[in-house]
């Protein structure tokens, strides 16, 4: 460390100078986070110093996290939800999978996860000790039941199912899952860290939340499609109960109980999903997600016009599209400056049509990924 301070002056420009090497999201159809609402930002910066690890000390903020739990519960079906604000979809999927094992009493537990799972359910396995069972997906990369069924034995603390998967945006049969979790009295988590600001805004209606008997927890992100800041997700219960497992005593600061996995934890991110959730409102939400879904088909369809199909089509704003000579047409937009991703198997590009995206910057890229292919 340097002996003497330097000026704030030096220090913000050395920051300016790291800032610029960031990757601005105007070209980015990779990344599931976008600019986060200007409302969200402003509250974010009028809470910096809160400390919901504490909250004893920060009652205001306590009570915003309470009011953001009772309006996400709303939107997924059941505004008595209960939970906390995580870090992200990771610590959601752990902590829930954590109530779930916990639960269940299994001396060696398994959880049952699509093979469309996101990666975190591989450090949840890790962390937890769960094993971790990977189910088939059908033609259209749903979760396929039988699959589940059979990977289902004595020691399965829990099923999991999502609600926009991570590659194809797909959702899963949530209401045939639940009926397997009822009958065998089993915790079924749904994942919904992208899903839960877009499904519910959706055109076509989908039961995939707490309105679906037997669903027990849900991840649902504000830092994702919520337009919120960094860090902010959402991990919510349908019972009160399923908190108990999670709960820690916290003998010398102003609460007793704690049930999140982080100690320190920000207040700033609460507020600012509060701010935009209230902020942007149904309607608001509803306007993102049509305009995302409009340019979302409008790629589909002007693509399909030089020979690129999608592997299914989009049901959210996520597209997987069959590309010939992948690796090579991906380089090749990443020399103009686009950043895509890909799809584990089958191989294909995957895009995410987030609200950073302009319609002008679309059009650009589809006539970059049209010369591309010629290359
Ligand atoms: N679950 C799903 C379906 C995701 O798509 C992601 C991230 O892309 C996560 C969980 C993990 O979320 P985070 O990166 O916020 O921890």
């Amino acid at each position: 460390m340097n002996r003497k301070g330097l000026s704030e002056k030096d220090v913000l420009s050395i920051l300016d100078k790291a800032r610029s090497k960031d990757t601005s999201y105007d070209k980015v159809l990779s990344a599931m986070c976008t600019t986060p609402h200007p409302v969200a930002v402003k509250a974010h910066m009028r809470f910096i110093q809160s400390n919901l690890g504490d909250f004893g000390l920060f009652q205001g903020t306590k009570e915003l996290e309470e009011k953001v739990i009772s309006l996400m519960g709303g939107l997924l079906g059941d505004p008595h939800a209960c939970g906390y604000i995580t870090t992200g979809g990771t610590e959601s999927n752990i902590q829930a999978l954590r109530t779930a094992r916990n639960l269940s009493g299994k001396r060696r537990p398994n959880m049952i996860v699509p093979s469309s799972a996101h990666f975190s359910f591989d450090k949840v396995a890790d962390l937890l000790d769960i094993e971790v069972r990977k189910a088939d997906l059908d033609a259209e990369f749903k979760v396929d039941i039988g699959s589940v069924e059979s990977l289902m034995d004595d020691n399965t603390a829990a099923i999991v199912g999502i609600a926009g998967s991570t590659e194809f945006g797909q959702i899963d049969p949530i209401d045939e899952l639940a009926e397997l979790a009822n009958s065998h009295d089993i915790f079924l988590h749904v994942d919904a860290a992208f899903g839960g600001f877009v499904v519910p805004f959706l055109d076509t209606k989908y039961d995939f939340d707490f309105s679906v008997r037997g669903v027990s927890s849900i991840t649902s992100d504000p830092h994702k499609m919520g337009l919120s800041t960094i860090p902010a997700g959402g991990l919510l219960f349908r019972e009160e109960a399923c908190l108990l497992p999670l709960e820690i005593d916290t003998p010398y600061l102003t609460i007793r109980k704690q049930h999140s996995l982080t100690g320190t934890r920000s207040g700033a991110a609460v507020a600012a999903a509060y701010a935009v959730i209230t902020h942007l409102g149904k309607e608001g939400y509803k306007k993102i997600v049509d305009r995302c879904m409009k340019m979302t088909h409008r790629l589909v369809n002007e693509v399909q016009e030089f020979g690129i199909t999608p592997l299914i089509d989009p049901v959210m704003n996520i597209v997987a599209l069959d590309v010939p000579d992948l690796d090579d047409v991906r380089k090749r937009l990443r020399s103009r400056g686009w950043f895509t991703s890909i799809t584990r198997s089958p191989r294909a590009m995957r895009l995410v049509i987030m609200p950073h995206l302009t319609e002008i910057a679309l059009t650009h890229f589809i006539s970059d990924l049209k010369d591309c292919l010629r290359d």
